[in-house]
């Protein structure tokens, strides 16, 4: 997928507008509809107030998409090696896992941010999600990858983003975006700068420490029943300790906690789900080196 529309000719830019707008009443609603709509979330049987159903923040995700990969540096091409890597792991955590069976199986996309500096990895509702150049070149096999992945598409299924949205932390900001774009909708620039804005928002989004360890816990599984061995997201976390900011945005020590809480919550899981220990067939995969 290319993101090239933003600043397409002809056509494209009044496409775009309209695009980004839709996106941000699509949001509004959701920000509106939180205090009369609670569901059960089928896959962790939570009770969560979320403003939004599941094709609202498909099509949510997709229109903040384009604009942060623009923040990060833009996406790599389909046919780049690393891409391509990127995508078919993703696509073969949701084929094989209970990701597959989420309402969300048929909309996830993964992207390689070009951005060289900044290493992190993020999702937007409804199922894309990214991991940066940065983060990537430090991972060693195929089941740190599918770890990385598998902790953002918990994030996707557990919709921690929509939640978020529902509780204001991100729809303050996107009812002034909408204030402000109202007033002058027709200009294509200040269009593109709220959309920007919605997706710097979700750039830096923290989610709560709970809302992290349930992400661990589900990529933990979902990487498992690809055929990974969970204790390579052990190897995730000692390479995140040494992370050093610089990039363009916030690095993952900034986003999320700390690698060692972390540590102890992914032995916790180990422990509990595997006493005998993990077995022999849950592989590293190929080297990525
Ligand atoms: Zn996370």
């Amino acid at each position: 997928m290319t993101y090239g529309y933003g600043d397409g000719g002809g056509g494209g830019g009044r496409r775009f507008n309209l695009r980004i707008i839709a996106g941000i009443v699509i949001a509004i609603i959701g920000v509106i509809t939180y205090m009369t709509h609670t569901e059960t979330n089928p896959v962790t049987g939570e009770k969560q107030h979320v403003g939004m159903n599941v094709d609202q923040e498909k099509a949510l995700g997709l229109q903040a998409a384009p604009e942060m990969a623009q923040e990060m540096g833009g996406v790599l091409p389909d046919d780049d090696p690393e891409q391509k890597l990127v995508q078919s792991m993703g696509e073969k955590l949701v084929a094989t896992s209970d990701a597959g069976k989420s309402p969300y199986a048929d909309n996830f996309h993964f992207h390689v941010l070009a951005d060289p500096k900044t290493v992190n990895a993020f999702s937007l509702p409804g199922g894309q999600v990214f991991i940066t150049h940065a983060l990537l070149v430090q991972l060693q096999n195929e089941a740190q990858l599918a770890g990385v992945l598998g902790h953002e598409i918990g994030h996707v299924i557990a919709r921690h983003a929509a939640v978020q949205m529902a509780q204001g932390k991100l729809g303050q900001s996107l009812v002034t975006a909408v204030a402000v774009g109202a007033s002058d909708d027709q200009r294509r620039g200040q269009t593109a700068a709220i959309a920007a804005m919605m997706a710097n928002q979700m750039l830096q989004l923290h989610y709560s420490r709970g809302d992290e360890l349930q992400a661990d816990s589900l990529g933990l599984k979902y990487m498992q029943q690809a055929g990974y061995t969970p204790e390579a997201m052990l190897g995730v976390m000692e390479i995140l300790k040494n992370v050093a900011g610089g990039g363009r945005g916030p690095s993952i020590l900034q986003t999320h906690p700390d690698p060692d809480a972390r540590i102890a919550a992914i032995k916790d899981y180990l422990q509990k789900n595997f006493p005998n220990g993990v077995p022999k067939d849950l592989m590293e995969g190929r080297s990525l080196h």
